[in-house]
C-alpha cells in the first residue's frame, strides 16, 4: 500500500498534486511520501515482531540514503546497515545513535573500521577471516572489543535476478558456510573481537520466501554447530531481501508472511534477531516524476521521450527492472509505445513496446515504485543534472536533495597548470 493516488484525476502524493511539485521543483525530480515510508516500517516491524520481542531492525542506507528519510525511519526505531563510511556518517547525522549500526560489506577499509569503533557502532558484520584479525588488531590497541559477527554465504539461490544475488557460493559476499566453524574457532579467541553470533544475506527482490527459509535453516544448524563447540550466540543477523510489487496487482510475500516463516524457523535460537530492509521500506514510497518531450514516432512503436534517463534511474538500464509507467492525469485512453530518456544509449530505456497511458508532450508521467536504489545510483553522466528529491507529508512538501548543476560540477574540476 502507498500514498500515491488519484484525487480529481490527477495523481498526488498524499495530498499534494504532483504537478505543484513539478512546477515549484521543475522535472525529473523523485518525490517521497513520509506516510507510506511510516507504514511500512510499522508493517515490516509488526512481521518480525512474530518471530519474538528481542529484534533490531536496521534500515539497509544503501536503498535509499536521502538524510530525511533517514530521519522518518530513525523516527520509527529503525536502525542502520551500512556499507561504507560515508553511509555510516549519514545515519548519524540522521539521528540513528551509532550502537545501532550494523557495518556490512565486502570491501571495509581499515580507516572505515577505525572510523566505526571511534563511533562505536552496534556491530562489524565480518566477510573473512583476514578482516576479523585486523578488525580485532585495530580495537585492542584501543582498547576495545568490537561486536562482531560472521558473514556466511549459504549458497541458497535467491531465484532473483542474477545481479542482485549474494548468496550462491560464487558470489563475493560472506564466507563459506561449511568454514565458519573453523573460522569462528580461530577469531573468537582474539582479544579485540566480541565474536558473537552470524549473519545472512542471500539477495534482494526475493519473490519467495523459500530460499530465505532454506537459508535460516541453514544458519539455525551452523548456530547449534557454533554452540556445540563452545561458543555463546547471541546474535543473528537475518538481512534483508524482501521481494516489493513493482507493477499494478502483483503480490509479494507480506512482512507478516515473513514474520511467521521467521519465527517458525527460529524458534528456540534464543538470540536476538536482526534483520536489513532496504527496498521493502522505500521501494514503493517514492516515484519519478518527469516530463515528456515528446512522442517521437518509432518504426515499431512511437518513443514517448521523457526528461528522466538512465542516469537518474539506473535500475531498468543496470537489471532489466520493470518501473510501471503513469500519466499524472491520465485520460483514460492508452497505445502502445517504448518510453526512453535522452542519454546517449541504447540501454536508457525504462518500457519496451508496453501498452501504457497516452501522453503526449508537455504532460507529466511518473515512473512508479522508484523510492529504492533510485536517486541513489543517479549519476550527472552526459552532463546532466543531478535530480532532486522531494519529501511529502501531508499537505507539505520541501525539496530534501536540490537539483545539483553540471556547472557546479564543473567548479569541482579544474584543468592542470600546465594545459593552461
Ligand atoms: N543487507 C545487505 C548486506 C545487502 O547487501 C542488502 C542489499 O542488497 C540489503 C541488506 C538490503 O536488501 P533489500 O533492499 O533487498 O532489503
Amino acid at each position: 500500500m502507498n500514498h500515491f493516488d488519484s484525487i480529481g484525476g490527477e495523481m498526488h502524493a498524499e495530498q499534494v498534486p504532483l504537478s505543484t511539485i513539478a512546477q515549484t521543483v521543475g522535472t525529473p525530480v523523485y518525490v517521497y511520501s513520509t506516510a507510506t515510508l511510516q507504514r511500512h516500517a510499522r508493517v515490516y516491524k509488526a512481521g518480525v515482531a512474530k518471530a519474538g520481542p528481542r529484534t533490531h531492525v536496521a534500515f539497509a542506507v544503501k536503498a535509499n540514503p536521502n538524510l530525511a528519510v533517514l530521519r522518518v525511519l530513525a523516527n520509527e526505531g529503525f536502525g542502520a546497515d551500512v556499507v561504507s563510511g560515508g553511509e555510516m556518517t549519514r545515519a548519524m547525522a540522521a539521528g540513528i545513535a551509532a550502537k545501532d549500526i550494523v557495518f556490512s560489506g565486502v570491501g571495509k577499509t581499515r580507516a572505515e573500521l577505525h572510523q566505526g569503533l571511534d563511533a562505536g557502532i552496534g556491530q562489524f558484520n565480518l566477510e573473512l577471516e583476514e578482516e576479523g584479525v585486523v578488525l580485532a588488531g585495530i580495537a585492542a590497541a584501543k582498547g576495545l572489543r568490537a561486536p562482531a559477527v560472521l558473514r556466511v554465504n549459504p549458497d541458497v539461490d535467491a531465484g532473483t535476478h542474477d545481479k542482485i544475488s549474494t548468496g550462491k557460493k560464487e558470489n563475493k559476499f560472506g564466507l563459506p558456510i561449511d568454514q565458519a566453524l573453523d573460522i569462528f574457532n580461530r577469531l573468537a579467541p582474539l582479544e579485540g573481537l566480541n565474536l558473537r553470533g552470524v549473519a545472512v544475506h542471500i539477495g534482494s527482490q526475493l519473490s519467495s520466501l523459500a530460499p530465505l527459509e532454506a537459508a535460516f535453516e541453514r544458519v539455525g544448524a551452523l548456530v547449534a554447530q557454533l554452540r556445540a563447540a563452545g561458543h555463546t550466540i547471541t546474535h543473528v543477523d537475518l538481512g534483508g531481501g524482501l521481494g516489493v510489487p513493482y507493477r499494478k496487482g502483483e503480490v509479494m510475500p507480506s512482512p507478516d508472511e515473513f514474520g511467521e516463516m521467521v519465527a517458525r524457523v527460529t524458534a528456540g535460537w534464543d538470540v536476538e534477531l536482526q534483520f536489513e530492509p532496504g527496498r521493502a521500506i522505500c521501494a514503493n514510497a517514492g516515484v519519478l516524476v518527469t516530463e515528456v518531450l515528446w512522442v517521437k514516432p518509432g518504426v515499431v512503436h512511437p518513443y514517448v521521450i521523457v526528461d528522466a534517463a538512465m542516469n537518474d534511474l539506473s535500475r531498468v538500464a543496470l537489471y532489466d527492472a520493470h518501473h510501471d509507467f503513469a500519466a499524472v492525469r491520465p485520460s483514460g485512453e492508452t497505445f502502445v509505445a517504448s518510453v526512453a530518456g535522452p542519454v546517449c544509449e541504447s540501454s536508457d530505456v525504462f518500457a519496451k513496446g508496453r501498452e501504457i497511458d497516452l501522453v503526449r508532450g508537455g504532460d507529466l508521467a511518473v515512473l512508479l515504485s522508484a523510492g529504492a536504489y533510485g536517486a541513489t545510483m543517479a549519476s550527472m553522466y552526459n552532463s546532466r543534472p543531478l535530480v532532486p528529491e522531494v519529501l511529502v507529508s501531508g499537505d507539505r512538501f520541501e525539496v530534501v536533495a536540490k537539483r545539483v548543476s553540471a556547472e557546479a560540477m564543473m567548479g569541482e574540476e579544474q584543468v592542470p597548470a600546465w594545459l593552461k
